[in-house]
């Protein structure tokens, strides 16, 4: 076994490979960029050494630099994450040049499987069902519309270089297929600097389920089951979980096999993800069909480390050190049911366009970070792969996702539950995270029955989007409760400054009963309170049309507070004026307005068009001198892997185009100025 490792890579993945070396008492070494100087990845290791600028290119994809430190810390292997190196051929291959070993599949695996096109011709040849579709070398646009035109639609057109979900178009039509051809091809162009694409049958009511694979050097080779990754956005996963509910123990099999037949089409050695896309047929009937192969560790490994009790990390770090398989097929079993919540900074109502900024408030559930759970048992209920601690930035380099919640049950409907009461504990304030939208996704009907289908998030919509679970009222007591709560224990601190509540400057006396106003904005809208004092000490709250009696507590669990003849238990954060409320039923944010304070000046971005986040501009759809109406899309950026439309605050006429595609923008850069329509 290897005595010290690099690894390169950054986030969750990182830390999550420290923590099995930590465990197996093998050295590590960090890298990490500028905007990583102070991350979590940095402290979980043994040591670190600095790479480059915050840019992945200048940093961790740098892979001669990286290579460099390897050897110059001694280290005698690198282990890549996921995403970054991990899957680049030259890059294992400049290893193994360095004599330093690359923890993860040969060389000549990654490129067999690296493209999506040439993987299905090599795959087909293996006896592994696809997709109906072109995967051939001919990228005439109008040869391909006749490919699309023959196959029938829908069809996808999918870059061949492509991941993480990007490079994808659904076409309905043929009349729509030449505009998404040009789109697909040139999002793949700027993202993977390959334009080829392949055209695939669009496989209705589609299920994404994966089998993991392990393989070693000397020929072994295993299936850890399945995982169902149906739950999705944008193609990209939001909740997996393993075993996939309704999949027959005969499927289990026989896509566990085709799954090792793949990877033993390409000599595969290590860990791997075979993805199969199923259709389900209105009788029940599934057929699956080879989408494509991830040479690497997968971000959901952790519901197959559940459900089997094994360390997937620890796996290869014995394969690639040259040790056969610990355990043969046969050995293995799946105990219980495992889900995964990929939690995001981005906002799930605003088409989760990612979020950057500083986690004031960082409060997770109970849980273990990654622990051996031998022979499977089910000690562990909620484990947390985080890449970030509270006070931690998020920048906006790297991808939004910040960690991980993995849930394990002995049932899938007690992991569910307990899915549920972890993101209930799960307290981020300082930026948007999809924590809540998880919740809601959870509990709607389509999960909590396990009718899964990658159109489950648009079908529920009415269930995810724009929710409002705490209301006007409750927020109101709870943001007021939470004032109260702040003034007492401030008190009690500094018993010098105490003054008493009614000699706040918002209060008031009449008739011998005090009173304080406050005003609060609650999306969007203004909503008064009042708080009276009443000569037995009782507090009596009026919040629009609800009045009533208003007294609390403090306890471990939050702020248990009684209004109008009703409870919650709340957990309250201030940030700046922002008051966030954590309830059982959900989450809410008030802002509080200090009723002192000069008028506020007002944010009016009437006639101009900010970036809302930092990244490239990719392109306008308008010129100067065009009209707009409200809502019309306007510019596309690309941040955080993404390509993000922005869309028009107003109506009104472009002025002046202030960038070029191509050009990098700060937030709140002025994108274009609009005027008013005349
Ligand atoms: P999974 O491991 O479940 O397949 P994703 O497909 O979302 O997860 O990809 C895993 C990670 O790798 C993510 O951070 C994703 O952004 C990144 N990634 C995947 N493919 C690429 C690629 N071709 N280029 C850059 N990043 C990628
Ligand atoms: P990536 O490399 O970005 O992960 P994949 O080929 O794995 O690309 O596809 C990503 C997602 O797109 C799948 O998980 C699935 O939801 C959807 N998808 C891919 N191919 C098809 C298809 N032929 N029909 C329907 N959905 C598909
Ligand atoms: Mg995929």
């Amino acid at each position: 076994m290897f005595k010290k490792i690099l690894i390169a890579n950054r986030g969750e993945i990182a830390c999550r490979v420290a923590a099995t070396c930590a465990r197996l008492g093998i050295k590590t070494v960090a890298v990490y960029s500028d905007a990583d100087a102070h991350a979590k990845h940095v402290a979980s290791c043994d040591e670190a050494v600095y790479i480059g600028a915050s840019s992945p290119k200048e940093s961790y994809l740098r892979w001669e630099k990286i290579i460099e430190t390897a050897l110059a810390t001694g280290a005698q292997a690198i282990h890549p994450g996921y995403g970054f190196l991990s899957e680049n051929d030259a890059f294992a291959t400049a290893c193994q040049a360095a004599g330093l070993v690359f923890i993860g599949p040969p060389a000549s695996a990654i490129q067999a499987m690296g493209l999506k096109a040439e993987s299905k011709q090599l795959m087909e040849k293996a006896g592994v069902p696809l997709v109906p579709g072109y995967h051939g070398a001919n990228q005439e646009p109008a040869f391909l519309q006749g490919q699309a035109d023959s196959m029938g639609y829908p069809v996808l057109i999918k870059a061949s270089a492509g991941g993480g979900g990007k490079g994808m178009r659904i076409v309905d039509k043929s009349e729509d297929f030449a505009a998404a051809l040009v789109s697909c091809k040139r999002e793949a162009i700027n993202s993977f600097g390959d334009d080829a694409v392949l055209i695939e049958k669009y496989v209705q009511r589609p299920r994404h389920i994966e089998i993991q694979v392990f393989g070693d050097t000397q020929g072994n080779y295993v299936y850890l089951f399945e995982r169902d990754c149906s739950v999705q956005r944008r193609h990209q996963k939001v909740l997996e979980e393993a075993p996939a509910p309704g999949l027959s123990e005969a499927m289990r099999q026989q896509m566990g096999a085709t799954a090792v037949a793949a990877a033993r089409a390409v000599d595969y050695v290590g860990a791997g993800t075979v993805e199969f896309i199923v259709e389900q047929q209105p009788n029940g009937d599934m057929n699956f069909f080879f989408m494509e192969m991830n040479t690497r560790l997968q971000v959901e490994h952790p519901v197959t480390e559940a459900i089997t009790g094994l360390d997937l990390v620890e796996w290869q770090l014995l394969v690639a050190s040259g040790e056969p398989l610990p355990l043969k097929q046969e050995q293995l079993c799946i105990t219980g049911h495992a889900i995964e919540a990929r939690i995001c900074a981005e906002n799930p109502d605003n088409q989760f366009l990612p979020a950057t900024g500083q986690l004031k408030v960082y409060g997770l559930p109970e849980h273990v970070t990654f622990e051996r759970t031998a022979g499977g048992s089910t000690a562990v209920n909620v484990r947390i792969d985080s890449g970030v601690r509270e006070g931690d930035t998020i920048s906006p380099y790297y991808d939004s996702m910040i960690a991980k919640l993995i849930v394990h049950g002995a049932t899938r409907e007690q992991a569910l539950a307990r899915m549920d009461e972890a993101l209930s504990k799960t307290h981020i304030v300082g930026l948007n995270t999809n924590v809540q939208f998880l919740r809601y996704v959870v509990r709607s009907d389509s999960f909590a029955q396990a009718n899964l289908d990658t159109g489950l998030i648009p079908r529920e919509e009415a269930a995810l989007f724009d929710q409002e679970p705490v209301g006007a009222a409750w927020a109101v007591a709870a943001a007021v409760v939470h004032t109260l709560h702040a003034e007492r224990a401030q008190a009690d601190s500094n018993q010098s400054v105490w003054t008493d509540p009614w000699a706040k400057r918002d209060g008031w006396q009449s008739h011998g009963i005090r009173a304080r106003v406050f005003e609060f904005e609650f999306h969007g809208e203004k909503v008064a309170a009042q708080l009276r004092y009443l000569h037995d000490g009782a507090l009596q709250l009026s919040v629009d049309d609800t009045s009533g009696a208003l007294s609390y507590s403090y306890g471990d669990a939050g702020l248990d507070i009684s209004f109008a003849q009703h409870r919650i238990i709340a957990k309250t954060y201030k940030n700046s004026d922002v008051v966030s409320i954590f309830t059982a039923k959900g989450a809410a944010q008030i802002i509080a307005i200090d009723l002192l304070e000069h008028a506020r000046e007002t944010h009016e971005e009437g006639g101009r068009l900010t970036a809302p986040m930092p990244g490239k501009v990719v392109s306008f759809s308008v010129k100067a001198g065009d009209k707009v109406v409200k809502g019309q899309a306007l510019a596309v950026m690309d941040a955080m892997k993404m390509e993000h439309t922005i869309a028009s605050p107003t109506d009104g006429v472009v002025q002046e185009v202030l960038y070029q595609p191509g050009d990098q923008v700060v937030e709140g850069a002025e994108l274009l100025k609009l005027g008013v329509a005349v």
